[in-house]
């Protein structure tokens, strides 16, 4: 049998585990954690029993089929649509922006071809090809939703104005001219309803498969394995030696408290003098579940420093060239691939996580039968 070591046992981990380990390749899997499932981890908290997600909340969606398929193997997925809230000067709107914002914000109350209309004349025109984060908002929402809503939030989670940040980040939220507040335009979604570190246990469940909590997987340790499998920063591996890729990270503030606190799994905060982005109030991603206390999180982001969880990749001009030159680090390594939002330093939704851990898998057992050379990426990090 030929041996495999994966690196994390987060979603691309323990995927890429699951699928060599029913081909018979013996499978060592490492994570320096305590605990499986990565940033997806979820376990109960201890006082009020609420299902909890500890490194941030985490809403399953995709409209990918086969991604939907593979995961329901593993857990039953319980009806669940995120519906977002944001407060703005003492005043609670429904986001993405979508009919009933725009009414509200107003004072309207527009249909939807008049509220298209609306928008089209407080959007920007002289704006042709948005650039900026700033310069997508003024386009598509004009000066006015822009400050309330996006300005100050965006200034708090990436620390630095939105004219200095990619139109990309605003891109992911739709508006919508309809009463439409799904906050995904996926076409399913759904949690989990025993939580994704249960889905992550079962896929790990495997003979072949040996798992190696509080384990840091070292340079030294790799010439054991014929292939490794790597979902650690890639900034880690090469000893930081092109300098360390920047990360946001985030400080989750817990409190415990009776009953209902917000009334909603997610409330944005969208006045730049709040300090924290948003609060998550857990009990309501499982609403099949009854709780009579409450844990709620606030989330304060701010610059990952080096002992700190990295969370979102800051992937501006400055990081995307020490990307590039990592890159080229890597290509020299042999019997390695690079895999999940860490090894390829992006924002990956865990559908997009896991969709790409599934052609990783592929593509190395096409190649074992071809003996064509696996290579380091199965994807282009700087796409
Ligand atoms: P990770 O989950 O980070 O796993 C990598 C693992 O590798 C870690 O456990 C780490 O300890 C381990 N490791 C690293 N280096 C080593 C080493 N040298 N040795 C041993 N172990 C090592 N996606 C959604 O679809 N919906 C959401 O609502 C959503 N919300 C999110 C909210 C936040 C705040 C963030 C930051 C992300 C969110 N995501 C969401 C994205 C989701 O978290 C990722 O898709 C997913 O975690 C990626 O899995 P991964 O296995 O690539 O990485
Ligand atoms: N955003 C904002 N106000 C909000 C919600 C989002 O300005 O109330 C911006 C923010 O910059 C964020 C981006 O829109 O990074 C994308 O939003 P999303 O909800 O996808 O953020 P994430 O899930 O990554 O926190």
């Amino acid at each position: 049998m030929k041996k495999i070591a994966v690196v994390g046992a987060g979603f691309s981990g323990a995927v890429i585990a699951h699928e060599l380990a029913k081909k018979n390749y013996e499978i060592d899997v490492f994570d320096s954690r305590s605990h499986i499932a990565g940033n997806c981890h979820t376990e109960r908290d201890a006082e009020t029993d609420v299902m909890v997600h500890i490194y941030g909340p985490h809403i399953f969606h995709t409209s990918n089929e086969k991604v939907w398929d593979y995961v329901r193997q593993f857990d039953e997925f319980m009806p669940f649509i995120n519906r977002v809230k944001a407060i703005f000067n003492g005043r609670v709107y429904s986001l993405p922006i979508n009919l009933l914002t725009i009414n509200n914000f107003f004072g309207k109350t527009f249909n939807p071809k008049e509220a298209e209309e609306f928008m089209a004349s407080i959007g920007d025109q002289s704006i042709t090809d948005p650039q900026t984060f700033e310069e997508q908002a003024l386009r598509f929402v004009g000066k006015d939703l822009y400050e309330a809503f996006f300005k100050g939030y965006t200034t708090k989670q990436w620390g630095m104005h939105p004219s200095e940040l990619p139109a990309s980040i605003l891109k992911r939220l739709p508006v919508r001219f309809n009463y439409d507040d799904n906050y995904y335009a996926s076409k399913y979604q759904g949690m989990p309803k025993h939580g994704y570190s249960y889905i992550v246990e079962r896929m790990l469940d495997h003979a072949n498969i040996s798992l190696h909590l509080n384990t840091k997987f070292e340079r030294d340790m790799a010439a054991e394995y014929d292939h490794v499998f790597y979902s650690g920063p890639i900034d880690a591996w090469f000893n930081y030696q092109r300098g360390r890729l920047g990360y946001r990270t985030l400080d989750f503030v817990a409190e415990r408290h009776k009953g209902d606190y917000q009334g909603n799994a997610v409330v944005n905060y969208c006045n730049e003098d709040v300090p924290y982005t948003r609060i998550s109030e857990h009990k309501h991603f499982s609403p099949w579940e009854t709780h009579e206390g409450t844990v709620i999180f606030k989330e304060y982001s701010r610059f990952c420093e080096e002992k700190d969880t990295p969370y979102y990749p800051i992937r501006l001009a400055k990081e995307k060239s020490q990307l590039k030159e990592y890159i080229e680090l890597a290509s020299g390594e042999k019997n390695m691939t690079f895999v999940g939002r860490l090894g390829t330093y992006r924002y990956l939704d865990m559908h997009v996580t896991i969709g790409e851990a599934l052609d990783v898998a592929e593509r190395f057992l096409d190649c074992e039968t071809s003996g064509e050379f696996m290579p380091p990426f199965v994807v282009n990090p700087l796409q």
